[in-house]
């Protein structure tokens, strides 16, 4: 029996990418044939990047990943998978505290288009990676070589000189997947 093409979307908000996410697409690409990460743009919401930014730095970390792009996206993640006839939705899981949520949103997403969500499993020693994280311990200056990619750190260390550290607006991870969906 032939193999069916597969293409899958990865949406989020990636405000900054982590080596998390990163870890999640390598995985990711060996699944599907196409792996397309949406970067969602939220109207409501003051990110640390614009979209623009962050799909920017994505592009120049999956260079030489065959078959994974990126792309910004606005409005509910099911009707931009059907605009990119995508089969699937992937999603990665850190821990039991994201199952809930993700859980809850695959049903929903499942409920009203059909689509399907499969989850990736991080690498144990990014169980604990958030963007949110990411955004707080840069802020106080500590070190995340081993979290993020080293270009997306000069990237933070600049914006976040720029806007001052007290600009640095903290928001949850899940009031950005909302927002997003
Ligand atoms: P969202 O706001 O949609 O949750 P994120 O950029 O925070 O956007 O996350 C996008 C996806 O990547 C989500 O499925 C999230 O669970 C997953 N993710 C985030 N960080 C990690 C990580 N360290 N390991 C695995 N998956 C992660």
């Amino acid at each position: 029996m032939a193999k069916k093409f597969v293409r899958a979307i990865f949406p989020g908000s990636f405000d900054p990418i982590t080596n998390g996410h990163l870890d999640v697409i390598s995985r990711g690409m060996k699944l599907f044939d196409e792996l397309v990460i949406a970067v969602g743009r939220s109207p409501v919401k003051n990110q640390l990047f614009t979209p623009e930014e962050r799909v920017e730095m994505i592009a120049e970390l999956i260079r030489g990943m065959p078959g994974v792009s990126v792309e910004p996206f606005e409005g509910l993640t099911v009707e931009y998978a059907a605009r990119k006839k995508a089969d699937v939705i992937l999603r990665g899981l850190r821990s039991l505290t994201d199952v809930q949520y993700e859980f809850q949103l695959a049903m929903t997403n499942r409920a009203v288009t059909g689509i399907e969500t499969i989850f990736i499993m991080t690498s144990e020693q990014y169980g604990f990676t958030s963007s949110t994280l990411i955004r707080e311990v840069a802020s106080l200056g500590g070190d995340l070589s081993n979290l993020i990619p080293k270009t997306v750190h000069e990237r933070l260390k600049q914006r976040l000189k720029k806007n001052g550290h007290g600009a640095l607006r903290s928001r949850s991870e899940s009031e950005d997947t909302i927002l997003n969906t």
